[in-house]
């Protein structure tokens, strides 16, 4: 087990959802797993003025979110939570300096401290330079390192523009760009099943695979982030940095090591090589994007998206986002990638399709139907491969059959959620699990043509029908004779099945 040096995570943001509803009960995860170094302190900041004891309250001891915890630890872990009061614009940081050396002699985390920016983006780059400006990014007594919430930029620019001013007041390898999809071990056992299974690898190439299919469907609409939402979409809020996070994880090249360099840089390889669409007639052909319309499910009435606290009622914000691509390397010349993201899915599932090339040459009737890995990042977690048996009886009719992988058979107890996980590596300084900002940079290289064309009056907006699989049209995006693969919440469902969760 990696060591855990004595330490000190500072949160700015302390106030917001986010503190309450992911940060705090995943410390105290890590505090009941004996994952917390011996000397510990977690101190808040915002602007609300609050006391130590009011945090305490807010984030643990009164929070709903701590409700069915034991409530004698909660009281042990809350006595290292602290609050500090300051406006992320403040022109000095002095008090929060001198409370975070008073914390640091009294409670001994030997000078090193994380930076936990969880405020609206517009404030991080004032932050890291009033810390800069403080000595507090200084590592010559301690180490110091910078957690930085999504989004990472709105398009290239703005994401340019955050590296080069985080970058200005941090080193690269201060700073951890957290991306929550890469914490859930579901989608880093993408790497372990290519890299540590000898029969895939080889397969896994443009001579063996006829596609690759990514589909991350929510069931829900927009609930109460109708506001953010209608000023991101479907492309900023899951395309540009999850599901690109996945498809660098499924396509990159073997890495020599599996340290943080390697991998991050075998990744940042395959978002440099997708091919970058520029012109409007590919972009028309390749992309679709689409919103949902009112309906009713299960006899209940849902609303449209343009009906949505917070959305404007002619938004031209997309739910859905489809987009077909190609890597232009080596290993995947020629090989078609589809990811699909929407809202108001008929069930909540995310999952990777490898679709295997047939056979060349048919010799049994119903022998023509692809060989297809199915590695379900959520729910119902596992592995299938679906693949041809013979029918019993005369003749060789063939059927396909499922061999199939359920994470819950290995019934492990205590498996890390994704922001543990990750607070427990950047405590390590492991950030094999962040993305570093070039990768982020080329993800949005890729993305920025495609934002553009969709802000323009050419693109169509496609509406469907809450409830549906998006819009009528959405297999045209497919070549040759193939359909999206619609699965339901179980693992081992085959398309067209359909439960409305
Ligand atoms: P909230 O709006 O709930 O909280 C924002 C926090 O920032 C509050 O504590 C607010 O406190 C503080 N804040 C705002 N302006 C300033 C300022 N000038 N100086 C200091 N503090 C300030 O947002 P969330 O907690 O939901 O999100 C925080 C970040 O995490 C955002 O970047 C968001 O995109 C990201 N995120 C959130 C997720 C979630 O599930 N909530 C999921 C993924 C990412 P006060 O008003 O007291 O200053």
């Amino acid at each position: 087990m990696k060591k855990t040096d004595n330490q000190m995570l500072i949160i700015f943001g302390a106030s917001g959802d986010l503190t309450a509803r992911k940060l705090i009960p995943a410390l105290f995860a890590l505090f009941q797993d004996k994952d917390l170094p011996e000397n510990y302190v977690i101190l808040g900041t915002s602007r609300s003025d609050l006391s130590d004891d009011d945090f305490r309250n807010r984030v643990a001891l009164e929070s709903a979110y701590m409700e069915n915890e034991d409530q004698e630890k909660l009281r042990t872990f809350s006595e290292k939570i602290f609050y500090q009061s300051i406006d992320g614009y403040d022109s000095n940081y002095n008090d929060l300096k001198e409370r975070i050396n008073k914390l640091n002699t009294s409670f001994a985390t030997d000078g090193n401290y994380i930076f936990y920016l969880s405020t609206p983006p517009s404030v991080y780059k004032t932050i890291s330079q009033r810390l800069s400006e403080a000595d507090l990014s200084n590592q010559s007594e301690g180490w110091r390192r910078l957690i930085v919430e999504k989004p990472f930029g709105y398009d290239l620019k703005t994401a340019q523009t955050l590296n080069k001013d985080l970058l200005e007041f941090f080193e690269e390898d201060q700073i951890y760009r957290i991306d929550h999809y890469l914490g859930k071990e579901t989608v880093q056992n993408l790497l372990v099943t290519r890299f540590s299974n000898s029969v895939f690898e080889p397969l896994w190439n443009r001579n063996y695979i006829q596609h690759i299919e990514v589909t991350n469907a929510e069931s829900l609409g927009v609930e109460k982030r109708g506001g953010y939402y209608d000023k991101s979409g479907a492309l900023r809020d899951m395309f540009q940095n999850h599901l690109l996070q996945v498809v660098s994880l499924v396509a990159m090249e073997p890495p020599v090591k599996a340290t943080s360099v390697e991998i991050r840089n075998e990744k940042v390889k395959v978002l440099k090589a997708m091919r970058i669409m520029n012109d409007e007639k590919t972009l028309f052909e390749n992309t679709m994007r689409g919103q949902y319309r009112p309906s009713e499910i299960e006899g209940q009435k849902v609303k449209g998206y343009r009906e949505e606290d917070g959305v404007d009622p002619e938004s031209l914000t997309e739910t859905f986002a489809a987009i077909k691509f190609y890597i232009d390397n080596w290993r995947w010349k020629g090989v078609p990638f589809y990811v699909r993201t929407a809202k108001r899915m008929p069930t909540k599932v995310t999952e990777v399709v490898i679709h295997f090339k047939s056979t060349p040459h048919s010799l049994f009737v119903g022998a023509d139907k692809d060989n297809k890995l199915i590695i379900r990042i959520h729910p119902d977690e596992g592995i299938m491969m679906k693949f041809g048996v013979k029918v019993p009886g005369q003749g060789f009719i063939v059927e396909e059959a499922n061999m199939d992988f359920y994470y819950s058979d290995i019934a492990i107890n205590g498996v890390m959620n994704a922001y543990e996980r990750l607070l427990l590596d950047a405590m390590q300084g492991d950030a094999t699990l962040y993305a570093r900002g070039d990768e982020v940079e080329a993800a949005w290289r890729f993305v920025d043509p495609i934002l553009n064309y969709w802000q323009g009056t050419k693109a169509p907006m496609y509406g469907y029908a809450a409830g549906v699989w998006g819009p009528e049209h959405s297999d045209d995006l497919i070549e040759g004779n193939y359909f999206w693969r619609n699965p339901g919440p179980n693992l081992a469902d085959d398309p067209g099945y359909c439960v409305l969760c």
